[in-house]
């Protein structure tokens, strides 16, 4: 157990069609031949740990230009961002009462578009800046071929950053935080547990889980945010007999029920 406190950074509200989040959630039927499709709003946010051994940020968002061409257009037309010029990183830190210089490790539980907008405040600094091996050789595949999947932009990641890669299944570079490799939604997906002294242990799983349906009812998510369907499944049965284990309290990527109950912080 570890005396760290969690921070809650808001970073904005990404929308993107229902069937993303849960598959097959909208569909036709011969009672309901043009059932409306959603376009669901959905936070993002990041996390600091203020742990004894440092301050880590946990993700680093969208980028700010995401609606400007930093992002394929394409992209941002399925998944656009509400005013991402106004979720810089920078300024969302500072209404939290931190600063990017304040940071002294980065994790990225992986690479995508909306969670690796802020690498660049990191180039040309010592920061350590920890990733899975898969998830970045992924991420340059995609980015740069024609293969793999289209959530990736090379401009967010492709910087001097020190690049502190996680190799295996589990590592833990700080007292009590452990990196979990959990593939599925990508091939290099981190979850973060965290044991507290007060709040006790809690489960970060990004996007293993978008919302809490894929986790609790494994429903998968949608074509698209998936990169394998049954290293997913593996992967939220590792999280669910770690969350029995630790009687961990679990927070998913970017579900909007959740995140309201979540803005006060741990602990
Ligand atoms: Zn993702």
């Amino acid at each position: 157990m570890t005396d760290a406190d969690v921070t809650v950074v808001p970073r904005g509200t990404i929308r993107m069609d229902r069937n993303f989040q849960l598959e097959a959630h909208t569909i036709a039927r011969r009672s309901d031949p043009n059932p409306d499709l959603e376009f669901v709003a959905s936070p993002i946010y990041n996390l600091v740990i203020d742990h004894p051994e440092g301050t880590v940020l946990w993700d680093t968002g969208a980028h700010p230009a995401a609606g400007e061409g930093h992002w394929p257009s394409g992209l941002f037309d399925a998944y656009p961002v509400e005013d991402p010029d106004e979720h810089a990183l920078e300024d969302d830190l500072e209404r939290v009462g931190y600063a990017v210089g304040d940071v002294d490790y980065v994790v990225q539980t992986h690479l995508h578009m909306d969670h690796a907008g802020g690498l660049e405040r990191f180039a040309g600094t010592d920061t350590p800046v920890f990733v899975h091996e898969e998830e970045l050789k992924y991420a340059y595949l995609s980015a740069t071929t024609d293969e793999g999947s289209a959530g990736y932009v090379l401009e967010d990641f492709h910087h001097d950053l020190n690049w502190r890669l996680v190799h295996r299944e589990r590592e833990t570079p700080l007292e009590d935080l452990e990196l979990l490799h959990l593939p599925g939604h990508t091939p290099g997906m981190l979850g973060t547990m965290l044991h507290l002294d007060d709040a006790g242990t809690l489960l970060f799983t990004s996007d293993l889980a978008d919302v809490a349906a894929n986790y609790r009812k494994e429903w998968p998510m949608g074509p698209g945010l998936l990169w394998n369907r049954q290293a997913w499944l593996d992967s939220v049965r590792t999280a669910k007999e770690l969350e029995r284990r630790h009687d961990a309290e679990v927070v998913y990527g970017h579900d909007h029920d959740q995140f309201e109950g979540m803005l006060e912080g741990w602990p």
